[in-house]
């Protein structure tokens, strides 16, 4: 009698998260991420607990076999909702039927080949075996594909290394003891359904939760970022300041801002879509110029900003002066145009500043360098150093020049 309602509850939890996964998947627009395979699994092993239940006790019947391939499809199709979790591209009913037709007719084999006994033992010994390898791939996944859900995997390991224990003590049951082992009351039944329905309810809403955790973080990171050049946006640059700021030891930050030269003459000449190319251009130039740990943003139309983190005066100038130089060296290729396309740009650079509030006022300030810089002819970098960062810059410049004229 326990043993019957804890069934029918589990049946109840299955079916009602099929629906569920079923309509978030609705939801998800074609970025499903498993949650349709998730849906198939559980309808899937829900029914075969409905067909557990009609059926009573072990038999030799179609409602049997079919109980038992689904019994045995729906981890695989778990674990291939996995799969697309992880953004990989797998099919669904290929390999769903594929499993369907290989463990029927293995059914029917072993039946008559070896009897009852071994049919059940089989479905048991597979399913452990299923489990073990499923458990040993989310371990493996802590070091590898999932290292940003750590305690999430733990946590799914030590679930699933449970009913691949319980399923392999089910397997040896049966070969000691034959097929009273599977009495519906018997203990260690009751034991298997205890923590069945212990599964079935916590495994579906942490499934739920993964997703709402992927897209609470792709939500994040598109509200930060710009969609056509993916660098940060404005919005992405202060919150990533505040962070580095957050830390103890925080260094003086530097910005500079960018803009590209007579951008509107370029959109008149060649279109827009040349001009969009011209901006992608520009972000990709600014990415591989900024060293590892700063920020390369855009913050308007065709104007971008870098944050140097931890920088001096000089190393941000000379920052500023290569991406100048790399910019005004690279051709860019138009579509229909068999000229490439080049331009310049002209950089202003923030005096050293610390704290995120102060971004603001970092921004006045490279932006009047920037002014400066347009108004003395573009194509060039101009600073608004403090005045101890000016005398370093203009002293080291001097002796760079006295280098050469002595090389010379
Ligand atoms: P300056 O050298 O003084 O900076 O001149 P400019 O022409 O670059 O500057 P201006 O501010 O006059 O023109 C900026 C142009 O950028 C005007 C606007 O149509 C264009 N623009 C803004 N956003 C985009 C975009 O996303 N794509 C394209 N193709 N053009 C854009
Ligand atoms: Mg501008
Ligand atoms: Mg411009």
């Amino acid at each position: 009698m326990v043993a019957t309602i804890l069934v029918g509850m589990l049946c109840a939890h299955l079916l009602c998260f099929a629906v569920m996964f079923l309509l978030i998947s609705k939801r998800l627009h074609g970025k499903t991420m498993g949650m349709d395979f998730f849906a198939v699994g559980n309808l899937l092993l829900g029914l075969a607990y409905v067909l557990q239940l009609l059926e009573g006790g072990p038999a030799w019947s179609v409602m049997s076999v079919v109980n038992h391939t689904f019994t045995l499809a729906s981890p695989v199709v778990f674990w291939l909702g996995a799969m697309r979790f992880f953004g990989h591209a797998v099919p669904l009913w290929r390999p769903l039927l594929a499993v369907v037709v290989a463990y029927t007719s293995l059914q029917v084999l072993v039946q008559w080949s070896l009897g009852p006994v071994a049919r059940y033992a089989m479905l048991s010994g597979m399913s452990a075996l299923l489990f073990l390898v499923m458990a040993s791939t989310v371990v493996y996944g802590v070091r590898t594909f999932a290292k940003d859900l750590y305690a999430e995997m733990v946590f799914f390991a030590a679930l699933i290394s449970g009913i691949s224990v319980l399923n392999a003590i089910k397997f040896l049951k049966l070969l000691q003891g034959g097929l009273v082992a599977l009495q519906m009351d018997a203990n260690f039944q009751l034991v298997f359904y205890i923590y069945m329905s212990f599964l079935a309810t916590v495994l579906p809403p942490s499934i739920v939760w993964l997703v709402l955790r992927r897209l609470t973080d792709e939500l994040r990171h598109q509200a930060a970022r710009d969609p056509m050049t993916q660098l940060l946006n404005r919005r992405g640059l202060t919150d990533a300041l505040k962070q580095h700021f957050n830390a103890r030891h925080a260094g003086a930050a530097h910005l500079l801002l960018i803009d590209v030269d007579h951008f509107k003459h370029i959109n008149d000449t060649y279109g827009h879509q040349a001009g969009d190319a011209v901006l992608c251009h520009v972000a990709q130039v600014l990415q591989a110029t900024v060293r590892r740990g700063d920020l390369a943003g855009r913050i308007g139309g065709e104007e971008f900003a870098a944050i140097c983190l931890d920088a001096d005066a000089v190393g941000v100038v000379h920052l500023a002066e290569r991406l100048r130089g790399a910019m005004e060296r690279q051709a860019i290729p138009v579509d229909g145009s068999d000229q490439p396309l080049r331009c310049t740009i002209t950089v202003g650079v923030s005096p050293a500043f610390v704290g995120a509030q102060a971004l603001d006022g970092a921004m006045r300030e490279a932006d009047a360098a920037l002014y400066r810089g347009k108004a003395a002819g573009r194509n060039r970098v101009e600073v608004a150093l403090n005045p101890h960062d000016q005398a370093l810059l203009a002293a080291l410049n001097a002796s760079a020049a006295q280098q050469t004229d002595a090389i010379g």
